[in-house]
């Protein structure tokens, strides 16, 4: 037997082994709901009129390489950028003066700008907030230095529906079974050492957080059973995603959570004279629950707002008293402009919501440029470089939204930017490419096998938990605070975007070298 070097890592398979190993996979992933409904374009409706098939989720054959001391950062971190972003989400003030521009010349900021004011107008009756964060990352090889080591950067932070942490603990549990039923050939045993795969805890740490805000919540007012409401797209094709979170949440925490598409909310919900929400299921009109937490896993792309109504669900939602995850102002803290505020080389930003220096740095460090494309100095020169289609190569351009397939990629940037009044400028960020190192595996994705080369995403799942101030100025405090498991996302090289339900990617687990 030849060990597999890394450089060769995964190896190739013979036939049999290929077989071996598939078979094994897919059936695994469907008795562990490792699974997806499947795309029309895989299987019609027409094909499956009572909606009843599933199909593996897309995943990875073998666990990609991830270097440790990146994945050990990414995952030690997490608890600081859960403080950061729970800073910002109290602090109504700052949050304003960095997305006040954005306001006029982006309809979906403004209008959840316009909700958050509603309410606030009227008063927020319930002032804890739950996160279920995401931080992303890329390990970045430095193009222009040939010994550099790998470093983390960050691609965004989600402060909403961050999504795979249900089928992420399913996928380390996958790659960890195909290595104990001798799938992955004996030659890899150089490559994946014995503590080289890392199981993701991210379904239990989730769910976790839901049935800690839950509790928080406190007794019932209305004498009615309580409940989580999970605020979904239909039709949603990531379901299982979702489910075993609720499955989670009610077998390790005896939680009952329920499932409400956004555009049925108003005819399911209702408040009382105390703003306590009310939901009734359709199922058993004579039992209805009271609502301690919202977990919206829909809203946050302005698809989701068809019509005037949904703007009206968003607003009803809340004004109540439920435990919002997240809140609108803490939703709007993870817009792409934020995250390049606090990018700004010198800015007195991050000192504000991290005064630790050293926490701050460990933060700062994980930032990739990312220029405003306003009047600014940086802006000025950020409009240059994204202008110019030799500068531009180097470049991603983003608008404030969220769920992939947004993002405007290199040689594209400059006609887009023409193609755009220049007062919608300002709308969009400018962040440099990080640049992963080149890593081959294989991805089945609707049956179809794909090998070459990829580019792996870290998520990092975090949990918080925390009481806003009664000033709106920052005060409040943190009750629940942690780090809750990892997701590795890995796409084919030569895709831009990373979306698993977005088409582009699939579902890894980390084996650390
Ligand atoms: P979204 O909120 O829509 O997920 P992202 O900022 O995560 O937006 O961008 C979508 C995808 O684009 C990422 O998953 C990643 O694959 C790619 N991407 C974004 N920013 C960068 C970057 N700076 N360098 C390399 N790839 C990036
Ligand atoms: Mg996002
Ligand atoms: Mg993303």
């Amino acid at each position: 037997m030849v060990p597999t070097s890394h450089a060769e890592y995964p190896p190739d398979l013979s036939p049999e082994e290929e077989q071996y190993l598939l078979s094994n996979l897919k059936d695994w992933s469907i008795a562990h709901g490792l699974a997806v409904r499947p795309a029309p374009s895989f299987v019609s409706a027409a094909q499956d009129p009572s909606g009843v098939l599933a199909t593996t989720a897309p995943v990875t054959l073998f666990p990609s390489l991830f270097p440790r001391t990146c994945f050990d950062e990414g995952l030690g971190i997490q608890t600081a950028y859960n403080e950061l972003y729970s800073a910002i989400a109290r602090d109504e003030a700052w949050l304003q003066s960095i997305i006040e521009g954005l306001v006029e010349i982006d309809d979906f900021t403004g209008k959840l700008w316009q909700t958050h004011l509603a309410v606030k107008k009227e008063g927020y009756v319930q002032d804890l907030s739950l996160g279920l964060f995401r931080s992303d990352y890329m390990v970045h090889i430095d193009p222009d230095s040939s010994h550099s080591s790998p470093r983390l950067k960050q691609v965004e932070f989600n402060t909403i529906a961050s999504s795979f942490g249900g089928l992420s603990s399913r996928v380390s549990t996958l790659h960890k079974h195909l290595l104990a039923i001798d799938a992955y050939p004996a030659s890899t045993a150089t490559v994946i050492k014995a503590d080289a795969l890392r199981q993701s805890k991210s379904a239990s740490s989730l769910a976790q957080g839901l049935a800690a805000a839950h509790k928080a919540y406190g007794l019932s007012r209305t004498q009615r059973p309580l409940c989580v409401l999970f605020v979904v797209q239909d039709p949603e094709r990531n379901v299982f995603d979702q489910r075993h979170l609720e499955y989670a949440l009610l077998e390790e925490s005896g939680v009952r959570a329920f499932r409400l598409p956004f555009q049925q909310t108003l005819s399911h919900t209702s408040l009382e004279a105390d703003r306590t929400l009310v939901y009734t299921p359709p199922n058993t009109p004579s039992i209805s629950y009271e609502v301690t937490t919202i977990y919206f896993r829909a809203g946050y792309s302005p698809d989701d707002y068809p019509r005037e109504e949904e703007w009206d669900a968003r607003l009803h939602l809340e004004r109540s008293r439920a435990i919002k995850c997240p809140s609108i102002l803490t939703h709007l803290a993870g817009c792409k402009k934020v995250q390049q505020v606090l990018a700004t080389p010198h800015s007195p930003h991050l000192k504000r919501f991290l005064p630790d220096e050293r926490v701050a740095s460990r933060i700062l460090s994980t930032f990739a440029p990312i220029y405003p494309l306003d009047e600014s100095e940086a802006g000025k020169q950020a409009k240059e470089l994204a202008g110019d289609p030799t500068s531009a190569v180097r470049y991603v351009l983003k608008p404030q939204r969220e769920g992939g397939g947004n993002n405007i990629y290199r040689r594209a940037i400059p006609p887009f930017l023409q193609s755009l009044p220049a007062t919608h400028w300002p709308a969009y960020i400018l962040m440099e490419m990080i640049e992963p190192p080149p890593l081959k595996n294989a991805i089945l994705r609707n049956g179809e096998l794909h090998k070459g080369g990829v580019i792996g995403e870290l998520g990092v799942y975090g949990v918080c938990l925390w009481r806003n101030g009664s000033d709106g100025g920052g005060s409040g405090e943190i009750l629940q605070n942690w780090e809750a498991g990892y997701l590795l996302r890995t796409k084919g090289d030569q895709s831009e975007e990373g979306g698993v339900a977005a088409g582009f990617g699939a579902v890894d687990s980390c084996c650390l070298v």
